[in-house]
């Protein structure tokens, strides 16, 4: 079937079964021009499957852009003819709701924002009744899978057919590599949880930046995600919304080109199959393990500080026995020997005694 003769609801239903789907488009809609201009820069690049831009922007704060309103929608009819996408925005009430689907908008999804008040989520859920529309639920801001999966339940209570899955991180406080925080094995949960769901990866959320989109992406990809959703700006660095996280389609284009599509490649099937995945998983884990004991041993360097300005021995028998029984419970329950809890925990000490060590020994 040729594109051109395609309906809508056609077109959707392609991509939605595209792997790996790739949507992409600015964080906010700002004027028709920029909305146009990158829906036709995107298609250029022949890789982006999806145009996607905020018209309602849920803002922490107020008096920041909270987006263009319904006025930007005719812009996303106005970008679809013009390229053929398909357009995707996010949702947060009945209105919005109506609103996008009077625009012909093909695709919702669900903020990270909204996804954490149940209230909001029915709302959406009960406007979304009777509708054949794709909806893609993002993560909560903060990592509760059961809230996670209590907003696709409701929205597929409301009949919708099509859900999906958008991993953009988790709000975590003092994090400073992320802007949200991955939280991998949760998504890796969630997709042991809802199996026959599609999940996609949201880098830009999970960076903030520019600098780790790349390989955030490729670890999505790596970790059999279906796609990615990344933004995109024709001029990124005067964005009204996430100014330091979007990239031009061209760039994308350069990022896309450069990830290894594990799963396109015919050849290594055998490998791609369980075995392969699951090493991935358990490789990726190892990395943040890694990552998590490297944070303790800073914050253990600075109760070295702490302990030598204020004249304290290292070793503090009564708090290391409290924390030795607590993890060996925990331990327990988590299905780990006590063997193992125990060497782990010495390990671990060691280490930290050493890091506060060297820090009292520093002159
Ligand atoms: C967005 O996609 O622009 C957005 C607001 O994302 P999130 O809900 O993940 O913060
Ligand atoms: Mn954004």
């Amino acid at each position: 079937m040729k594109t051109a003769e395609m309906t809508d609801k056609e077109k959707t239903q392609q991509v939605w079964a595209k792997r790996p789907i790739v949507i992409s488009g600015p964080c906010s809609a700002e004027t028709e021009e920029q909305v146009i201009a990158t829906a036709k820069r995107l298609a250029a690049t022949g890789k982006v499957d999806a145009l996607r831009a905020g018209i309602w922007k849920p803002r922490t704060k107020p008096g920041m852009f909270e987006g263009i309103g319904a006025k930007g929608l005719p812009w996303l009819q106005a970008a679809k003819k013009a390229t053929g996408l398909p357009t995707a925005i996010e949702v947060a009430t009945a209105k919005q709701v109506e609103d996008a689907l009077t625009f012909d908008v093909d695709i919702l999804w669900i903020g990270a924002r909204t996804t954490v008040n149940p209230f909001s989520v029915q709302e959406v859920a009960d406007a979304l009744r009777g509708v054949d529309v794709p909806v893609l639920v993002k993560n909560p801001i903060n990592p509760d899978l059961e809230l996670w999966g209590g907003g696709v339940e409701r929205i597929a209570r409301a009949g919708v057919k099509d859900i999906g899955l958008i991993h953009r991180g988790f709000s975590s406080y003092g994090n400073t590599q992320f802007r949200n925080a991955p939280m991998w094995h949760l998504a890796i949960e969630m997709k042991l949880r809802y199996p026959e769901l599609p999940i996609i990866n949201d880098p830009s959320h999970i960076c903030g930046n520019r600098d780790g989109l790349f390989d955030v992406a490729q670890k999505a990809i790596d970790l059999d995600y279906d796609g990615v959703m990344i933004e995109s700006h024709i001029d990124p660095d005067n964005a009204w919304s996430d100014a330091k996280q979007q990239i031009t389609p061209e760039r994308l284009k350069e990022m896309l080109e450069a990830i290894v599509w594990r799963k396109e490649s015919k050849d290594n099937s055998q490998l791609q199959g369980g075995l392969e995945k699951l090493r991935q998983q358990i490789n990726h884990l190892d990395d943040e393990m890694l990552q998590i004991l490297s944070q303790r041993m800073k914050i253990a360097d600075k109760i070295g500080q702490y302990k030598k300005e204020n004249n304290l021995t290292i070793l503090q028998t009564n708090r290391w026995q409290e924390i030795l029984d607590k993890m060996m419970a925990k331990g327990e329950k988590l299905g780990l020997s006590k063997d193992f809890i125990m060497k782990y925990l010495d390990a671990v000490h060691l280490e930290s005694i050493n890091h506060q060590k060297n820090i009292m020994d520093a002159s």
